[in-house]
């Protein structure tokens, strides 16, 4: 008997035919010889049955070793017909029933789909069924006899194969059905959870640009990026550098994650970044470590992406991702989010981020616009008049007191007049410095108009007031000021009002310091005025 690995047929399926094939062939001889087929030679048959069963034993280890598959299965196969011949000829040939086990020789190469196999059996089956005839003659009915075995060996051998092979097919096409329906269910699950993901980072994408467009300060706008820039990628770790205004260094504004603590990693210089350099996103994994930013040298990150924020033209910072993981794109890429997929999504929020920043800073200048005034960036008198209402209201509600200092520089016309109108906005911009550092970070000073200016001081008292008129003065006077090599000495008037001693609400209390200002002028300038307490009406102004 023949057997037959194709590579067309599943290659499990030999040795699970195997034992059936052995089993069968060994179990039909074993009953002819108890059914009594094998006559009086039942022993020869027994010797030959025990001969196919240790002889097909040795003969698969002596061929394990064999690559050639063909030449293993006919050797094998020719063994097994050697031996199933023979007995059918001790047996007597035909009609033994022996012959039963060539049934099996062609069953099993053609469920194996080899028709040759199915060929090689008729031959040792003629020869089988027709040699223990020769002595005795064949005639007609003998010969008959043979041929109808014969073809019923080819037939059934035939049928078998051909039913196999469509049945294999049938299988192959079913099997084929189900990896082609089981990918493109994958591959719709995998498009499922992209499209989820894409879903949910336009979301996040959305809702960050609506909170950025509507925050007000800086500070806002820090704490959005920072939190939705541990929503939108894999990493919880990144910074916000942003550069310093004089453009020198970038600094970070805000981090997020465990972004390290330490001020050398969070100020560098722009020249220390590739991608502010190349003015696009910098990507680095473990591929080509080596090629880091010098900035990222010093957090010892393998992996990161740098994203530069640009907005109208002109670079603000950058945008630095980390990924903490050292073996690179593994953590940057994951079935639902290719690396492109996490470049494109860096790429808008940094136009988010860079446009909000942009806006923000545009919106900041023109706040100030609005409220300070240009030459000595103290606020405007809008902007005290403002103040002034609210904090009375303030002062009122908490029943504290409120003082204003008004100063007015003394002979400032003379400046102007003398060394041109240059000088003295050279002054104005001194007395502006001066009045910046000598305030309370709470107290507004302004440039009520010309060479006036207009202090509110809230929770301070009419004494504490005037003391710090006085001080005021004594730094006025010590200015230095140089215009053109010239030196330029000013001296200044000052009136002291307070909240609701010398005055009941903002007209008044602007009154009473005015006119308080008046007397110092009047009173030979380069002094202090009092807005005396009320005594049930006006009050009276006390030079100090
Ligand atoms: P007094 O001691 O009485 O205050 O005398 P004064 O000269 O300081 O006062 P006066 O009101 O006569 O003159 C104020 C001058 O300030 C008139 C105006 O030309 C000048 N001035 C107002 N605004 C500016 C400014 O922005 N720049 C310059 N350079 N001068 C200004
Ligand atoms: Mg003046
Ligand atoms: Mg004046």
């Amino acid at each position: 008997m023949s057997s037959k690995t194709n590579t067309d047929i599943p290659s499990d399926l030999l040795p699970t035919l195997g034992p059936y094939v052995t089993g069968s062939t060994t179990a039909l001889m074993a009953l002819g010889i108890i059914g009594g087929w094998a006559g009086e030679s039942w022993r020869s048959v027994l010797g030959i049955i025990l001969l196919q069963f240790f002889g097909g034993v040795f003969l698969g280890i002596l061929t394990r070793g064999w690559k050639n598959v063909a030449a293993l299965r006919y050797t094998n196969g020719f063994f097994h017909l050697i031996t199933t011949t023979a007995i059918v000829m001790i047996t007597g040939g035909y009609p033994s029933p022996f012959w039963l086990v060539f049934l099996v020789g062609v069953v099993v190469p053609g469920i194996l789909m080899d028709r040759t196999g199915v060929y090689l059996v008729l031959p040792f089956a003629a020869v089988a069924l027709a040699v223990p005839q020769l002595s005795i003659g064949i005639d007609i009915q003998i010969a008959m006899g043979i041929s109808m075995q014969l073809f019923i060996l080819f037939f059934t051998g035939l049928i078998i194969q051909r039913t196999a092979a469509w049945l294999f097919k049938e299988q192959e096409k079913h099997q084929q059905a189900e990896e082609s329906l089981r990918q493109s269910n994958d591959q719709l699950t995998l498009s499922i959870a992209q499209l989820e993901q894409h879903t949910r980072e336009v979301r996040l994408l959305t809702e960050m640009g609506g909170m950025l467009h509507t925050s007000t300060t800086n500070e806002e706008l820090y704490g959005i990026i920072s939190y939705y820039m541990q929503e939108l990628f894999p990493s919880k770790i990144g910074a916000l550098f942003i550069y310093s205004p004089s453009r020198n260094d970038l600094e970070s504004a805000a981090t997020w994650g465990n972004f390290p603590a330490e001020n050398h990693v969070r100020i560098f210089s722009p020249d220390e970044c590739w991608a502010l350099r190349q003015g696009q996103i910098y990507q680095q994994d473990a591929s080509r470590s080596g090629l880091h930013c010098p900035h990222v040298k010093r957090l010892k990150s393998n992996n990161y992406l740098c994203v530069p924020l640009i907005a109208r033209g002109e670079a603000l910072g950058i945008l630095h991702v980390q990924f903490s993981m050292d073996e690179s794109t593994a953590v940057l890429t994951t079935p639902t989010r290719t690396i492109e997929a996490v470049l494109s999504l860096a790429a808008s929020v940094a136009e988010y981020v860079a446009l909000a920043l942009a806006n923000q800073a545009l919106r900041e200048t023109l706040r100030n616009q609005a409220i300070r005034d240009p030459l000595t960036g103290l606020f405007n008198r809008r902007y005290a008049e403002e103040t002034l209402d609210r904090e009375i209201q303030r002062a009122t509600r908490k029943q504290t007191p409120l003082s204003v200092i008004s100063l007015d520089i003394d002979h400032f016309k003379l400046f102007n007049d003398t060394y041109g109108h240059d000088a003295g906005d050279v002054v104005l911009q001194n007395v502006g410095m001066l009045l910046k550092t000598l305030c309370r970070g709470e107290d507004v000073a302004c440039r009520y108009g010309g060479e006036e200016f207009l202090l509110i001081m809230s929770d301070i008292s009419l004494e504490i007031a005037q003391q710090r008129a006085e001080t005021l003065r004594e730094g006025m006077k010590s200015l230095s000021i140089v215009y053109k090599g010239q030196p330029l000495g000013i001296t200044s008037s000052f009136g002291v009002a307070a909240f609701p001693k010398t005055a009941t609400n903002k007209e008044k209390l602007l009154h009473v310091a005015d006119a308080a200002l008046y007397q110092a002028k009047t009173s030979g300038r380069d002094c202090v005025v009092t807005a005396a307490q009320i005594e049930g009406g006006e009050s009276q102004a006390t030079k100090a």
